[in-house]
């Protein structure tokens, strides 16, 4: 019987990549998916088909409300969603096949079935006909990822009250989407159906839309949805959402407590995410969990069995698939004997929404509270001229810089690609750079990246040219 020196009990972002850098790195790897495609959350129900379904209503949005002002004149387009749903699973198939491939190329042996500990070195496989085998394992990898939340009082019935996951495979547009929630997924979700016609409410707990970001954001994209007829009920509290017949009924109280009661067809819950350790027989082995259901790691995402670890939306952090695959490579390194390292301070966050969010490091609301003195530099996306030749105006770049040093501390943008512009960001807060420093690089003309630029120099000295 063959022995793995590891199995990865997961095959999402964090799992499959671990999986990789540990096959790289020489070790003989099993990896345990209990659904019959490999690639988790993300490229199965959350980063990858929410994101083709963003690009397919992008298009369309653009061709029924920009076409013209281009010069293009077309009939008005219409919405095909059984097409652009179809669309979507067949971007899902590639991808998912493409780690199926992954995992041969790097001679890694795949196991369907439900992983679960028997001892620390035997994970049992249950499959779905019943049937179970055992691996023999020397280390073990826990990457079982999270599940959608809901609140107490709600009931998903998967129809008209669900979750993301059913939000990717609707049949029609809604009339009325009413969503709990004002993070990521309720506005990207939101844009979705708002794009192809639906009227979107959304009501948010919180006094603003996307709260952990910098306050700025969620003014700046709020300002801009609105415009594009999406409503929003802040510091409202969901109390009840029911459905009956084809109606969906919810419940909530504002602010001064009164009540707001809203009436749609379908309604969103994306209310965050719970790590999902069901099944995983962890009480056998001794590991526990925190005050939220994560596994508790260490400072190596080494649970308290040695040879154990577990890493990406299982553990505390960001849930976002790029941290779960650094900690994936994280591990597999650490395993190895190598001293690898995460700045969790540098790990960006996007919500892809259109214009997009992004942002890196440190909020103005984290430096408040830290005591930390700092400056500020912003320079609107609408005096580029690169903004102006593809008509996409709004938004802004904020950079957080120390006011001594002039150290670049966080970078927020709102504008057309700012889920790859923050890349710049990234690199250039993990050299430590000063703002000067980037206001003194060159940035090609015309592109969107010149507004970071000018933002540098907006916080250096206020010597913005172009504002
Ligand atoms: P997962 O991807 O959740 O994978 C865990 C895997 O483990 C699953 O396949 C599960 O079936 C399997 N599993 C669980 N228990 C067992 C068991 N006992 N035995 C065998 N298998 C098991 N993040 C981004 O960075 N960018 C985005 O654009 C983005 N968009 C998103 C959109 C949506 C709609 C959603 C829901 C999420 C999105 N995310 C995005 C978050 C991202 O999907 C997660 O952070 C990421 O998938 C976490 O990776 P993971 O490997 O930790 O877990
Ligand atoms: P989230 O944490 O982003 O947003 C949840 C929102 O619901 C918050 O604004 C919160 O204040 C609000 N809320 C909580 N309870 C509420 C209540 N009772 N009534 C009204 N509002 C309430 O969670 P999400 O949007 O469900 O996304 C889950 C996770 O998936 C996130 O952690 C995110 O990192 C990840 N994700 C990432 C991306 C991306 O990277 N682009 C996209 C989708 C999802």
């Amino acid at each position: 019987m063959v022995k793995y020196d590891v199995t990865v009990i997961g095959s999402g972002p964090g799992g499959y990549v671990a999986a990789v850098r540990c096959a790289q790195l020489g070790m003989k790897v099993a990896i345990v998916e209990k659904y019959p495609t490999l690639g988790g959350t993300c490229l199965n129900v959350g980063c990858i088909p929410s994101k083709a379904l963003l690009d397919s209503s992008h298009h369309f949005h653009t061709a029924l409300h920009n076409f013209k002002e281009h010069g293009i004149d077309i009939s008005e387009p219409k919405v095909n969603i059984k097409q652009m749903i179809t669309r979507k699973s067949g971007v899902v198939k590639a991808n998912v096949d493409g780690i199926a491939f992954l995992m041969k190329k790097n001679n890694i042996d795949v196991f369907e079935g439900l992983g679960s500990f028997e001892t620390k070195n035997k994970i049992n496989v249950a499959k779905a006909n019943g049937k179970s085998e055992t691996i023999d394992t020397d280390k073990v990898i826990i990457a079982t990822g999270s599940k959608p939340s809901s609140l107490p009082f709600i009931e998903i019935d998967k129809k008209r009250i669900i979750t993301s996951t059913e939000a990717l495979n609707l049949t029609e547009v809604p009339k009325h989407l009413l969503i709990v929630g004002g993070g990521v997924i309720g506005l990207e979700l939101g844009s979705v159906y708002a794009r192809l016609g639906a009227q979107v409410s959304v009501v948010e707990y919180m006094d603003s839309i996307i709260p952990t970001m910098d306050r700025t954001m969620g003014k700046e994209l709020a300002k801009i949805l609105k415009k594009e007829g999406v409503k929003f009920y802040l510091s409202h509290k969901v109390k009840e959402v029911t459905a009956k017949g084809n109606k969906v009924t919810l419940k909530a109280d504002d602010k001064k407590g009164n009540e707001v009661v809203l009436e749609g067809d379908c309604c969103l819950v994306s209310v965050g995410r719970y790590a999902y350790t069901d099944g995983l027989g962890l009480d056998k082995v001794g590991i526990p969990t925190d005050d939220r259901g994560r596994v508790e790691v260490d400072a190596h995402l080494q649970t308290n069995v040695a040879g154990v670890y577990a890493l990406g939306d299982v553990v505390k952090g960001a849930m976002l698939a790029h941290k779960a695959e650094e900690e994936g490579v994280f591990v597999a390194e650490v395993m190895a004997g190598q001293k690898p390292h995460i700045d969790y301070n540098l790990i960006p966050g996007v919500v892809y929404t259109w214009p997009e969010v992004a942002a890196v490091g440190q909020t103005e609301e984290q430096l408040k509270e830290a005591g930390v003195d700092y400056k500020v530099g912003s320079f609107p996306m609408r005096a580029l001229g690169r903004s102006r030749a593809s008509m996409d105006l709004d938004g802004l770049v904020k950079v957080l810089a120390d006011k001594e040093t002039d150290e670049i501390l966080g970078v927020h943008i709102v504008g057309a690609r700012a889920a790859d512009m923050i890349a710049e960001a990234v690199v250039a807060m993990e050299y430590r750079a000063s703002a000067e420093d980037v206001s003194r690089m060159s940035h090609a003309h015309p592109t969107y990246t010149e507004a970071i630029k000018e933002a540098c120099m907006a916080a250096t000295d206020n010597r913005s040219i172009h504002t």
